[in-house]
């Protein structure tokens, strides 16, 4: 039986010049980000100001993680202890988590089978909550023109967490550019590499001026790279708790190389997952979730649901011939949790269309160190597993 060799966790090694940046930083021992010599911009609001620029928003904030930038933003739009927020059936736990950590009561939205959030039911979940956490998970573009529709017409705030969807376009214009705040990660397994990391960017100061807040800046807000003028904090700097949560000079240093790579890399993606599909779709059994032509898609991961197939065989089938499979219907999630039955710490919900959906569906990363031919690969290696009887 042929067998893929590579690993799918193995993200490709940093650039040199985030390797020399690193050092550089870590010779000066100013890794703290307000630490720097007189006239120095330190590599903190260097890199908030590349990013504010890179995603054409006049503002920008560091911090530790996505999951941080999501609580700092759900505060920053005033979610208060006990309110309900808005978020969708299926995503990544540091979402439900976020909501959770400010107090909030996470209500599900289902999906469609295209792994976006359900307008419909949406619409009729509105009238709950003031905030949607909207979650972009894996890469999977709802049609943004509508559902900002839906959330005006229902004077919904939008978060967007774009932790895969940095790059992702709509009708040409940037994921995260759709909502007041968009949050994203720079954790290793997401488009740019610092370990742990994320961003917040919008264009409205106030929430802005009261997220640099939280992510706790004391009165050093001036050294930001693309925050607010003074006058954004004047009614916020004292009535904002401070919540730590600052990227540090070293995390930051080795993220701006990686950031002029970010074109050519949601390139490359683009290639890697279109080999895949085009393999997968060979075979009748698989279904692949559709993107509308006005969705620019980094594929960084692929999901697709099988029929006749008990997902438990194909997973063994996937893992003799060296494809690490994870399936989202899993009774005992592991690695990580997407299942809404699997946060505890929720009320729990009602989403036949949503379990009915992930009770088939199949989830694969694409590292770049996998070649586009190890991408067609894998894809034959799939349609072989799931053919196999
Ligand atoms: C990874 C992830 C996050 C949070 O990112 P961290 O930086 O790991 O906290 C948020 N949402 C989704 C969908 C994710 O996959």
């Amino acid at each position: 039986m042929k067998r893929f060799a590579g690993s799918f966790t193995q993200q490709e090694a940093l650039p040199e010049e985030a390797i020399a940046a690193a050092v550089e930083v870590m010779r000066s021992g100013r890794l703290h980000r307000y630490n720097v010599a007189p006239g120095e911009s330190g590599a903190a609001a260097r890199l908030e100001r590349a990013y504010a620029e890179w995603q054409g928003v006049p503002y920008c904030l560091a911090v530790t993680s996505g999951g941080q930038a999501m609580q700092i933003a759900l505060r920053a739009v005033g979610v208060r202890p006990g309110d309900a927020v808005l978020t969708n059936g299926f995503t990544l736990a540091p979402v439900p988590g976020a909501i959770a950590a400010v107090g909030g009561r996470p209500v599900l939205v289902e999906i469609t089978e295209d792994l976006v959030i359900d307008l419909d039911d949406l619409a009729a979940k509105a009238g709950q909550a003031r905030v949607l956490l909207l979650s972009h998970m894996r890469g999977h573009l709802a049609d943004m023109d509508a559902l900002m529709k839906v959330a005006e017409a229902h004077d919904l705030t939008v978060i967007e967490d774009c932790a895969h969807t940095m790059g992702a376009r709509w009708n040409n214009t940037l994921s995260g550019n759709f909502g007041r705040i968009a949050c994203f990660s720079t954790q290793t397994y997401k488009h740019m590499n610092s370990g742990e990391g994320g961003f917040l960017t919008s264009r409205d100061p106030e929430v802005m001026a009261r997220a640099v807040m939280l992510s706790g800046s004391y009165m050093l807000y001036g050294r930001h790279g693309a925050a607010p003028g003074p006058e954004a904090f004047a009614d916020v700097a004292l009535d904002t708790p401070n919540m730590s949560a600052r990227m540090d000079n070293l995390r930051a240093a080795i993220l701006l190389p990686q950031l002029a790579q970010l074109d050519a890399n949601v390139s490359r993606w683009v290639e890697r997952e279109a080999a895949v599909r085009e393999e997968l779709a060979r075979s009748p059994a698989i279904r692949l979730p559709e993107a509308p032509a006005a969705a620019l898609r980094v594929g960084s991961s692929i999901q697709f649901q099988v029929e006749g197939v008990a997902p438990e065989d194909l997973l063994a089938r996937a893992a003799e011939r060296g494809v690490e499979l994870k399936w989202f219907g899993a009774q005992h999630p592991a690695g990580f949790t997407s299942a809404h039955r699997s946060w505890r710490y929720i009320a729990p919900q009602d989403l036949p269309r949503t379990d009915a959906i992930l009770a088939t569906l199949m989830d694969m990363r694409l590292p770049l160190t996998f070649s586009v031919p190890e991408c067609r690969e894998i894809g034959a290696l799939i349609v072989d597993a799931v053919e196999a009887r």
